[in-house]
């Protein structure tokens, strides 16, 4: 789709409005939407979160939609050939349920490992990012759907966020927090932004005079529209003075009477009201819902198509990484084959994790485990152990385990009451969980929430809630009491990483009735929302001891050719409004890995997590995959990894540090209330290999494929801007291959962090040569001159590294 937009009537639509009718358009008409105006034929515009998938309109339970590998694991593949289909395929989840913004690229930076959203961020280097994020904004834009960079800026970790201050200083923001919004909109021009929750150096970013005003739309030029992020608008006059466009969600909010009434009293010059609201009208002119409103394609791939499940596969695949591959018996370890037997072993080898936990979330048809993805490949049926728990947290209980009262089907009815004992809302979801006043039209007075079903569970049990509330569980005459939290609901705590409590039960003998009753705790919610709970059920069998799980892994493991083990994260770390403390395994998972690898002849580890964990058994298995977070696919991508149908050709987009606090940068808990970015430009790689921190378990940049590569000499070219850097590769591998040449410059001095300057990719046949060249990107030679308040003079000396991730060094080149 061609945009053909129409600046010249957008001061006349503005001019037909009152203010009270123009102010009302610039808080959204509901959680998702902006508010219609038919005076001047504004369409309702719809927007849909959207890093992993376009949920939709409604936060939870909604839509069924195709579920997408996470951003690090697409990013993993160094290519904005991948990065511009993924975005048109997102265009196309977002046509189907005419949605016209897409809440998505996150392109806030890996600055410590512990951010719990890294998974929706692509890497902790700018270039890459920002590169990614630019093909990934074309793909959408290309069909007519807006994207929405987010969140503008310093926006790297979860703990405090509504709240807390990153202090950075003018040259960290320019040349590595900002640079990645930079080259994407310099290079895609995005039809919207995002605003984050935080302040930045004691200014909250919906404030920003100095990035929103001065910089993005001033230095930058940039036309489109400024969102907050949902409910991070504090004030009224500065943040309208501060360059916010645009107030989410609605219909409240600290804008509308109050700032009309800010107009009024000379605070806010109506001009500032005109360029909000023109900015909204291009966004909708550009997105199809100003004027003739846009007509949406119907024949759309379903989440459940083959055509997605091949999309998604490939997508998956291409990312996952090959960290270690030992030979063994004179040939590496990877991939398998299919007539090897194969023992598969742990909680992620039979429940895959494909996605993490937050706003990018989505109700996904399915999740493929690697069991089900591998098994059907395989000439011999794979062994089997389900291995040890991998969670801290339980998990709302779900049909395996709870039957609806009344029709027998899988789930659990589930009753919302008022004090006075009014049944607001009858629900029978499948999983026992519940959102109670979020994206539902339920009065702030539930008070009650009451879950019914059938169990098969029999004799000793755990039962438990989640979500702020009492909770009394009963089974027949058996019954457990539970408080869980403080009360006092908040976007985090409550929404996103609800508390819980865990009790014993024993069903007595014949009761298969299950009765919880969930008393809300009382709300003090917070001005802009009402109280919110995310309640879940929990009944589970008590968990088989760890040192029979590992006995039964050792003994499947022996039992084989290879054992796989597959361990990881879930979405109680790689979530939003949650950081961690730790990147180590959680629970007996370490000592599931050691017991596989004592025991087997071959072991391979499948890592399946978004971000970096700790190996310490890496030097006693045979061979380590990454596989990210893979998406509905899962299975299916990781198993065509193993088996080498598809290339694992990813390689690393953050640092793996070797323990925790290894790192440049590490806490991200704020000191009354401030996280100051003390290692400035040096995060990740950078200060890694200036010694800030020690060598790395893997670089960024590392990753092995399956070809092996031999460098010829390098060479270095003038350009306009920058140089380029050519070189030969030559595949001297056994299998078709993707080598990813990566450039870095290493200044001159210890001021300047070494960084990724370029890259470039080629696939090559075995025994054959191809010639890369690489454009290095100018926009990183600059030097931001804190005297001047100015960028200064770009960077000279020093060498260009020729590298395959930094750890292993091909070639230097030395710079005049
Ligand atoms: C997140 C945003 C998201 C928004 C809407 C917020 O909690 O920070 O990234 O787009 O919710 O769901």
């Amino acid at each position: 789709m061609t945009v053909s937009t129409h600046p010249e009537i957008y001061a006349d639509l503005v001019a037909q409005l009152s203010l009270p009718e123009k102010v009302t358009l610039l808080t959204g008409g509901t959680v998702f939407t902006l508010a219609p105006q038919e005076k001047i034929g504004l369409g309702e515009l719809r927007l849909s979160d959207g890093p992993t998938g376009v949920r939709g309109l409604k936060f939870s339970g909604g839509r069924v939609v195709t579920l997408f590998p996470n951003a690090t694991l697409l990013s993993a593949a160094w290519d904005t050939d991948t990065a511009y289909e993924v975005g048109r395929l997102l265009a196309e989840e977002a046509m189907v349920q005419e949605l016209h913004v897409v809440l998505g690229p996150t392109i806030n930076l890996h600055r410590s490992v512990l951010g719990g959203r890294l998974f929706e961020a692509y890497s902790e280097d700018p270039l890459l990012t920002g590169k990614l994020a630019a093909a990934y904004v074309r793909g959408l834009q290309d069909l007519g759907v807006g994207a929405c960079l987010k969140h503008l800026v310093a926006n790297e970790s979860e703990t405090d966020r509504n709240s807390m201050n990153s202090v950075l200083t003018e040259k960290t923001l320019r040349e590595l927090y900002l640079l990645p919004f930079e080259i994407a909109i310099e290079e895609s021009q995005p039809w919207s932004l995002m605003a984050a929750y935080n302040d930045v150096n004691g200014v909250a970013a919906t404030e920003q005079v100095h990035v929103n005003n001065e910089i993005v739309k001033g230095e930058w030029g940039y036309d489109g529209l400024l969102m907050s992020d949902w409910f991070a608008t504090k004030t009224t006059a500065p943040s309208a003075n501060g360059g916010l466009d645009l107030v989410m969600p609605g219909p409240n909010g600290p804008w509308g009477d109050a700032l009309v009434a800010a107009v009024q009293a000379g605070e806010v010059e109506e001009a500032v009201i005109d360029d909000h609201l023109v900015r909204i009208l291009r966004l909708a002119d550009r997105t199809g819902a100003l004027g003739e409103l846009r007509s949406w394609p119907a024949d759309i791939p379903s989440p459940t198509s083959d055509v997605r499940r091949d999309q998604l596969t490939r997508l998956a695949a291409a990312g996952m990484t090959v960290l270690t591959n030992a030979s063994v018996e004179d040939a590496p370890v990877l991939p398998l084959a299919p007539e090897q037997t194969v023992a598969l072993i742990g909680r992620h080898a039979t429940q895959t994790i494909g996605m993490g936990g937050g706003s990018a979330e989505v109700n996904a048809p399915y999740q493929v485990s690697l069991v089900d993805g591998l098994t059907p490949l395989l000439a011999t049926a794979p062994v089997v152990v389900d291995g040890v728990e991998v969670r801290e947290k339980p998990l709302p209980a779900r049909g395996d385990v709870l039957t609806h009262p009344d029709t027998g089907a899988p789930g659990v009815k589930v009753e919302i009451f008022a004090a006075d004992g009014t049944l607001l809302d009858t629900r029978h979801p499948e999983t026992a969980k519940v959102l109670v006043g979020f994206d539902d039209n339920l009065p702030a007075a539930a008070a009650r929430v009451e879950f019914t079903a059938r169990t098969p569970l029999t004799g000793a049990i755990e039962v438990g809630g989640l979500g702020t509330a009492a909770w009394k569980v009963s089974i027949g005459s058996a019954t457990t009491l539970l408080v869980t939290g403080g009360g006092g609901a908040s976007v985090g705590s409550e929404l996103l990483a609800p508390p819980y409590a865990l009790g014993p039960l024993e069903v007595p003998a014949g009761a298969d009735q299950v009765r919880a009753v969930a008393t809300l705790a009382d709300s003090t919610g917070d001005s802009t929302m009402r109280a919110v709970f995310n309640l879940g059920l929990v009944l589970r069998p008590v968990a088989d001891p760890v040192a029979e799980v590992l006995a039964r892994a050792a003994e499947a493991a022996a039992s084989v050719d290879v054992a796989v083990v597959v361990v990881g994260l879930t979405a109680e770390q790689e979530t939003e409004a949650v950081d961690k403390s730790t990147i180590a395994l959680v629970g007996a998972q370490d000592a599931l890995v050691s017991a596989v690898a004592a025991a087997a002849r071959k072991t391979v580890v499948v890592v399946n997590s978004a971000t970096p964990v700790l190996m310490p058994w890496a030097e006693d298995v045979d061979a380590i995959l990454w596989a990210g977070l893979p998406g509905q696919e899962a299975g299916h991508a990781i198993a065509a990894a193993l088996l080498g149908t598809i290339e694992p050709a990813g390689r690393l987009v953050t640092t793996f540090p070797t323990t925790d606090g290894a790192a440049p940068a590490w806490e991200v808990v704020p000191t009354d209330g401030t996280l100051t970015y003390d290692e400035g430009t040096f995060i990740g790689h950078r200060g890694h290999f200036a010694g800030q921190a020690p060598a790395p378990a893997f670089w960024f940049g590392h990753g092995l494929g399956y070809g092996t590569w031999s460098y010829g000499e390098a060479s270095l070219a003038p350009g306009e801007d920058s140089p380029s850097v050519s070189v030969s590769v030559t595949n001297t591998g056994t299998r078709t291959s993707r080598e990813v040449v990566q450039v870095y410059l290493a200044p001159a001095g210890a001021d300047e962090p070494v960084r990724l300057v370029g890259w470039s990719a080629a696939t090559v046949q075995p025994g054959a040569s191809a010639s890369v060249t690489v454009e290095t990107d100018a926009r990183l030679w600059r030097r931001w001159d804190e005297a001047a308040d100015a960028w200064g003079e770009p960077l000279t000396g020093g060498e260009l590294l020729v590298a395959r991730g930094l750890g292993d060094v091909q070639a230097r080149l030395p710079l005049a």
